[in-house]
């Protein structure tokens, strides 16, 4: 079947982004309109302007050779670079095609073929109305070729071979299927929980008057709860060293204190700051306080530096696992009822006597995704925060399901929760302008994959894909949180699920 029948009859599908796209069509086909209407200026490598550029104007046939060698570099640069690249040519030689899909392939980003099917009527009178036209013969000869390339588009290797249609789809392309998810969300909708995880304090003059906006704010986004990074020394990934970052428990005792319902817990404090028993107590306490509000994020600790700053010992990986699996432990028998002694080969308590209790059931949710601390999750947790990338979650919720079947554990039990790092731009262009601006070193397409770069439709779809796979609640930071209004742009994602 060739592809133009095939395209015919099923509505296109997106178009992966970034990807390099080439255009196939005759001339007056309404290649450089298509790709004006989709794609920004810079994306655009054009063999008439290139010709204007090196040659005498837009038709200056001679300037060809210069225009394509010109042509071929700016690709395999942007290509290389990963950045989204549309070629705008004829696209009627296989060769050069066959060149750009190798260059695709080379840098690993998807390769897309677009396809004017223009009526042939409709080309021969734009031709005729352009200032410079093509000669008639040449055109029926683009026309005929472009049937020929239709065929051979079906079997040279490209991830999607699209028939050109106004208003055509882009769909991020870290996370492919999101397009269709968001629409399947618009009118079905799924329900998942959100928290606002805060890691980054520009709070100014006024700490407490910061933090208190910043949670109605949370609470009008349709947040249910707010999580608190726990680090002695603001970590790289976020901020510099000097950046405040609060101690959470004494930040959360005074969210506690706001008129909302929000949840409040860590995500997540190290089992290496805090003896195990004074953490339970410190729980208990904002559970009491807050009515039955918290949740306590637990994890094994990774950063070196805090703890030789703040005189705290740094044990090996295999230590700190241990003291995860006793920590763990320990918060259950004091939040028990009663004051019983606790014994088990791991922890000994002479009683357990632990006052005020938490005032509900207070979850614990481990956060890591080693093998190692999602079989401790798997076995003690009430949740386990995974990373929120498609791939990296499918391959790390396996692990933990195994674990879950290993241990004998119901893996109902272990709510599955992600934390996610959106940029969310207003259109494709603002999108691309907060990754140029908040990239730093790293390049702007691997930010952008890190950061899921995208529109709102494009978050809910990746959180409905999530929700899909059994996630209940998303850990939302916002890699440029900086004033209350900031969390506005979250209002229409968070609603788009609300149950
Ligand atoms: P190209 O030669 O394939 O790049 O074709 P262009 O994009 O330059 O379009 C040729 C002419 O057709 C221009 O005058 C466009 O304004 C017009 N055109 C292109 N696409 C459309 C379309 O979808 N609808 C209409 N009405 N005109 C179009
Ligand atoms: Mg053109």
């Amino acid at each position: 079947m060739s592809v133009d029948a095939n395209l015919d009859h099923e509505p296109t599908a997106a178009i992966p982004d970034p990807a390099l796209v080439i255009l196939v069509g005759a001339s007056g086909s309404g290649k450089s309109t298509w790709a004006a209407q989709h794609y920004l200026p810079r994306e655009i490598v054009s063999s008439d302007q290139l010709r204007a550029v090196v040659g005498s104007g837009e038709h200056d046939l001679d300037a060809s050779d210069d225009a394509f060698s010109l042509l071929d570099q700016i690709v395999a640069a942007r290509t290389g670079r990963r950045l989204t690249t549309v070629v705008d040519t004829l696209g009627l030689s296989a060769s050069r095609r066959l060149g750009y899909l190798a260059l695709a392939r080379r840098a690993r980003i998807p390769a897309v073929a677009v396809l004017f099917h223009t009526d042939p009527a409709v080309c021969r009178q734009r031709n005729r109305s352009r200032q410079r036209s093509v000669p008639a013969a040449v055109l029926d000869e683009q026309l005929h070729r472009v049937q020929e390339a239709a065929d051979q588009l079906a079997s040279e290797g490209w991830d999607a071979v699209v028939r050109a249609a106004a208003g055509q789809a882009l769909e991020p392309a870290h996370s492919p299927g999101s397009r269709s998810a968001a629409l399947l969300q618009r009118d079905r909708p799924t329900g998942l929980g959100f928290v606002l995880q805060v890691s980054r304090f520009g709070w100014g003059e006024d700490p407490a008057a910061w933090l208190k906006s910043i949670a109605l704010a949370a609470t009008q986004a349709g947040f249910t709860g707010i999580a608190l990074m726990d680090h002695l020394i603001q970590i790289p990934q976020v901020g510099r060293a000097w950046e405040p970052i609060p101690e959470p428990w004494v930040t959360l005792g005074l969210l506690a204190g706001l008129d909302t319902n929000l949840r409040l817990g860590t995500l997540v404090s190290p089992v290496t700051f805090r003896a195990p028993g004074v953490l339970a107590k410190t729980a208990a306490t904002l559970d009491a306080l807050s009515g039955g509000r918290a949740f306590c994020g637990l994890g094994a600790g990774w950063w070196d530096r805090e703890h030789a700053a703040f005189g705290l010992p740094f044990p090996p990986p295999a230590k700190r696992l241990r003291l995860l699996e006793i920590e763990i432990e320990m918060l259950r028998a004091l939040w028990h009822t009663g004051t019983r002694p606790y014994r088990s080969d791991r922890v000994s308590l002479p009683e357990t006597t632990c006052y005020p209790r938490p005032a509900g059931q207070l979850p614990v949710i481990v956060g890591g995704s080693g093998d190692r601390t999602l079989d401790v999750a798997a076995r003690l947790a009430d949740g386990c925060n995974l990373p929120s990338d498609l791939e990296t979650f499918d391959a790390r919720l396996a692990v933990l399901r195994g674990h879950c079947a290993r241990a004998g554990r119901d893996p109902a039990e272990v709510a599955v929760t992600v934390l996610d790092v959106p940029v969310i731009g207003r259109d494709r262009e603002h999108t691309a302008t907060l990754v140029e601006s908040m990239r730093g070193r790293i390049s702007a397409a691997a930010f952008a994959r890190r950061h899921h770069a995208g529109v709102a439709a494009d978050h809910v779809g990746r959180y409905r894909l999530l929700a899909e796979r059994g996630v209940s609640t998303v850990f939302v930071s916002l890699p440029d949180l900086a004033e209350p209004d900031d969390l506005a742009r979250l209002t229409p994602i968070v609603s788009s699920f609300a149950a």
